[in-house]
């Protein structure tokens, strides 16, 4: 997997592509990361890479050439005009980061980990001209909703989402499919854990709500920390007890942290 990274701040990324997952990955070629600087593909004096907007208003808007150029670069594609529009091939996505976007999601991050390569737009002051939205980006994704200062950070998010989803990422494999959000709980619902005679209805439970739960709450030594005691059926080692208690207690926080993943 390939990322580019298209910036106005190309130190930006100096810190965060360096520790634990994300930097293994790169030591061993999993993924590779390229910080691309916009201002590169700016031809005035004074390198400008944003505009006023037509029409009024506050702050400063992302012109469209400058990105095209970074994009049609890296690609080593023309991205096409109005009479002649192209995209990138099936395995490319090119994504701008934006508030007004599609929610990103596990399921986006699970998507994106198929693909070879991704080129990342970060906008910054007011956004980005729209024909960046409407004829270069294959997607337009927010993070969440609200308002940050510039698309460095969540795309940051994305990678991050992303490269642990690619297998030999983690150092243990179970644990991409055990997680929040995760379509296969495998720990709350392995027959093997569960024992035949529960297992049946267990597992079509887990399948109605494997998307939607949260992960279950984990729990290291010491086994009474100032007083507070991990739960007793831990410790007692029946693993068809331990398996029943940490989906009650995955559902249980999914109610009271997330309700609307329930109603999904
Ligand atoms: N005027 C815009 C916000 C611009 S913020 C609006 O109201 O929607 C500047 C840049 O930060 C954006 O172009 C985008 O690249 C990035 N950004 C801000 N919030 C984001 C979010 N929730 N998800 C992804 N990118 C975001």
């Amino acid at each position: 997997m390939r990322f580019d990274l298209i910036t106005i701040f190309p130190e930006f990324f100096a810190g965060p592509l360096d520790h634990g997952i994300l930097r293994r990955a790169r030591e061993t070629g999993l993924v590779e990361v390229h910080i691309q600087d916009l201002r590169v593909f700016t031809k005035d004096r004074h390198r400008s890479v944003d505009d006023r907007p037509f029409g009024g208003g506050e702050g400063m808007v992302l012109k469209p050439e400058p990105l095209f150029e970074a994009a049609e670069a890296l690609l080593g594609q023309s991205l096409g005009n109005a009479e002649q529009p192209s995209s990138p091939d099936s395995k490319t996505a090119i994504v701008l980061m934006s508030a007004a976007g599609k929610l990103f999601r596990q399921e986006t991050a699970r998507r994106y980990a198929d693909l070879d390569r991704i080129v990342f737009l970060c906008g910054r002051y007011e956004g980005v001209d729209e024909r960046v939205a409407e004829h270069l980006a294959t997607e337009e994704i927010s993070v969440g909703d609200y308002v940050l200062s510039g698309g460095e950070l969540p795309a940051m998010l994305v990678i991050d989402a992303v490269t642990r989803l690619i297998p030999g990422a983690l150092g243990n494999e179970a644990s991409s499919q055990n997680e929040s959000f995760s379509a296969n709980p495998t720990s709350l619902r392995d027959s093997s854990l569960v024992g035949p005679q529960h297992a049946a209805p267990l597992q079509v439970d887990a399948d109605a709500a494997a998307q939607a739960l949260l992960d279950f709450p984990h729990y290291t030594r010491p086994a009474d920390f100032r007083g507070w005691k991990v739960p007793e059926v831990l410790i007692g080692g029946n693993h068809a007890e331990v398996a029943k208690c940490r989906r009650a207690a995955a559902m249980e926080k999914t109610q009271r942290n997330r309700p609307d993943l329930l109603l999904r």
